[in-house]
C-alpha cells in the first residue's frame, strides 16, 4: 500500500473527528457512526486460460443506520481495504447530506480492467456477485452495488444477471444494484448525474454574490475558467455539462497520458471524440502540452476540479494551487493537511460528499423506479401535456392571438423520464448546498464547507439513530 493510500483513511477520520467536536452529540454516538460495521474480505479463484488467478476483493458496509446500504465497486489493481473502508464512510455521509435514506457502503475488486478480456472480467465480476450473495451482502433491501472507478453499466448489467439466476422469483430483484444500462432496468440520465450533480453544487455555489467577491470572483458559472484532472465518466460529463450549459471556459484536462492546456479554452465533447480516435489527448488542436503531467494542480484558473482519485492534492503540492475553488468531484482528492493549506490560503474547497453525490442521487431514483416497477412520467406525462394544450387554447381564445409552433412546442410539454431525474437532481443539489451554506454561517467556528457539510450529515445521522431506540 502506498503512502498515498495510507492516508485516504486516516484523512476521512480526521476530518471526521474535526467536524464531530463542534457536533455537540454525545461521544459514544460518535464512535458507533465513525467506524465501520461490516467488512467482507473475500479471496476466489478465477480460471484464466491454462491457469488460475487468486482475486483480493471487498465489500465494506459502513453504516447501518439506514437500508439498504448503498455505494459502488470499484475495480482497480490500487484497491486495499483501508481505501473501500475510507469510501464506504464518505458514502454515508454523503447519503445523509443529499437526503438518500440509505446507509454507505462500497465495493472493491482489486484487478486492472485494462489487463483483461471482456469475458474475463465477467467472469470475475459475476464470481464477485456470487460471494456477495452467499454472505448476504447485496440484496434490494440489504446492500446496492453501483457504478465506481473502472466499472460502469456494463458490469452493473453482468451483477444484476447473476442476482436473478440465483434469487430466481425475488420480485424486487431488479432493485439490488443501480447504474444498470436502461434497457436492463436503469434510469435515463445516470450515466451522467455525478458530472451533472457537480455542475449543479458549482453553480450554486457561484451564483451566492457576496461569498464570491470574498475571494475575488464575480458571481455566475459564465466566462469561468476550469481544469479537470481525469476524463473518465465524472470528468467527462462535469466538464461538457460546464461548458455546455453554464458558459465556462475549459482551459485544462489531465489525464494518465499527460496534461494539456489553452486560455482559449477546450471543446470538451470534440475532445473526447479525439481522444477516442488516437488514444490520447495529447495533439488536440489549439492545445499545448505541459512538460509535467502533474503540474495540472498549478494551472491558472478559477476552478481546479479533480474528477479522478483519492489523495491528489497533498502537502507536497497544494501550494501550487493557483484556483480561487477546488471543486471534489473525485472521492477525497484532497487530503485534510493539504485542505488546511488551502484554507490558510482563502481557497474555498467543495467536498465530495456534497459535491458528488448527484451519483448516488440518481441511483436513489433508479432503486424507486425499480421498486415501483414503472417509469417514471409514465402516469402524468400525457395528463399535463393534455392540460397546457387546454391552457394554451384559452390564451389564444381570450386575447384573440395566435401563440407560435415554436412557443407552443416548448411550453405544451409533458415531462419524460429524463426531465424528472434532472429535475430531482437540480432540486437535490441545491437544497444540500444551502444547508451546508446555512450550516457554516450561523457556526463561526467552522473554517471550511466539508466540516459544515459533516455536520449537516452528523445530524440526520444521529437523529435516526436516536429514532431506533438505540441510543435516547
Ligand atoms: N460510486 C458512486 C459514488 O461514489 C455512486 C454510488 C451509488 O450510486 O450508489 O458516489
Amino acid at each position: 500500500m502506498s503512502h498515498k493510500q495510507a492516508r485516504f483513511y486516516e484523512s476521512v477520520l480526521a476530518n471526521f473527528d474535526r467536524a464531530a467536536k463542534h457536533s455537540g452529540l454525545p461521544a459514544g454516538l460518535l464512535a458507533q457512526i465513525r467506524e465501520c460495521n461490516a467488512v467482507y474480505q473475500m479471496r476466489f479463484p478465477v480460471k484464466m486460460g491454462n491457469s488460475y488467478e487468486v482475486v483480493e476483493a471487498y465489500r465494506v458496509q459502513h453504516s447501518h443506520h439506514r437500508l439498504p446500504t448503498k455505494g459502488g465497486i470499484r475495480f482497480s489493481h490500487l484497491v486495499n481495504q483501508e481505501e473501500v473502508m475510507a469510501l464506504a464512510s464518505l458514502m454515508t455521509y454523503k447519503c445523509a447530506i443529499v437526503d438518500v435514506p440509505f446507509g454507505g457502503a462500497k465495493g472493491g475488486v482489486k484487478v486492472s480492467p485494462r489487463k483483461y478480456s471482456e469475458d474475463q472480467l465477467e467472469k470475475i465480476t459475476r464470481r464477485y456477485t456470487t460471494e456477495l450473495i452467499r454472505k448476504n451482502f447485496i440484496g434490494p433491501g440489504v446492500d446496492v452495488p453501483a457504478p465506481d472507478y473502472g466499472t460502469g453499466p456494463r458490469e452493473m448489467a453482468w451483477i444484476l444477471d447473476t442476482y436473478n439466476q440465483l434469487k430466481n422469483g425475488d420480485i424486487d430483484g431488479l432493485a439490488c444494484v443501480t447504474g444498470k444500462p436502461v434497457n436492463h432496468g436503469g434510469i435515463a440520465g445516470r450515466t451522467e448525474a455525478t458530472g451533472r450533480g457537480v455542475y449543479y453544487g458549482l453553480r450554486e455555489l457561484l451564483s451566492y454574490e457576496d461569498d464570491m467577491a470574498a475571494i475575488g470572483l464575480t458571481a455566475g458559472m459564465k466566462d469561468k475558467t476550469i481544469v479537470i484532472q481525469g476524463l473518465g465518466n465524472v470528468g467527462s460529463y462535469t466538464g461538457t455539462i460546464c461548458q455546455k450549459e453554464g458558459g465556462a471556459k475549459i482551459v485544462g484536462i489531465s489525464e494518465m497520458e499527460g496534461t494539456i492546456y489553452s486560455k482559449d479554452g477546450i471543446d470538451v465533447e470534440k475532445l473526447i471524440k479525439f481522444r477516442k480516435q488516437t488514444g490520447s489527448i495529447l495533439g488536440f488542436p489549439g492545445t499545448e502540452t505541459l512538460e509535467v503531467r502533474e503540474d495540472w494542480v498549478a494551472l491558472e484558473c478559477d476552478i481546479l476540479i479533480p474528477a479522478a482519485l483519492e489523495s491528489q492534492i497533498t502537502a507536497d503540492n497544494a501550494d501550487l494551487v493557483k484556483a480561487k475553488i477546488i471543486g471534489e468531484a473525485a472521492n477525497g482528492p484532497v487530503t485534510d493537511v493539504a485542505e488546511d493549506m488551502l484554507t490558510a490560503k482563502g481557497i474555498i474547497v467543495v467536498p465530495d460528499m456534497f459535491l458528488n453525490a448527484g451519483g448516488v442521487t440518481v441511483s436513489y431514483f433508479e432503486w424507486l423506479k425499480n421498486l415501483s416497477h414503472m417509469r417514471f412520467g409514465r402516469l402524468e406525462k400525457r395528463f399535463d401535456q393534455n392540460t397546457y394544450a387546454n391552457i394554451m387554447d384559452v390564451i389564444e381564445k381570450t386575447t384573440g392571438k395566435k401563440v407560435s409552433n415554436r412557443d407552443k412546442s416548448m411550453i405544451v410539454r409533458g415531462a419524460d423520464e429524463v426531465d424528472l431525474v434532472r429535475s430531482g437532481l437540480e432540486e437535490t443539489m441545491i437544497t444540500a448546498y444551502k444547508e451546508i451554506r446555512d450550516i457554516k454561517k450561523r457556526k463561526k467556528k467552522l473554517s471550511t464547507l466539508r466540516e459544515a457539510a459533516f455536520l449537516s450529515a452528523l445530524n440526520k445521522i444521529a437523529s435516526d439513530y436516536m429514532q431506533l431506540g438505540v441510543f435516547p
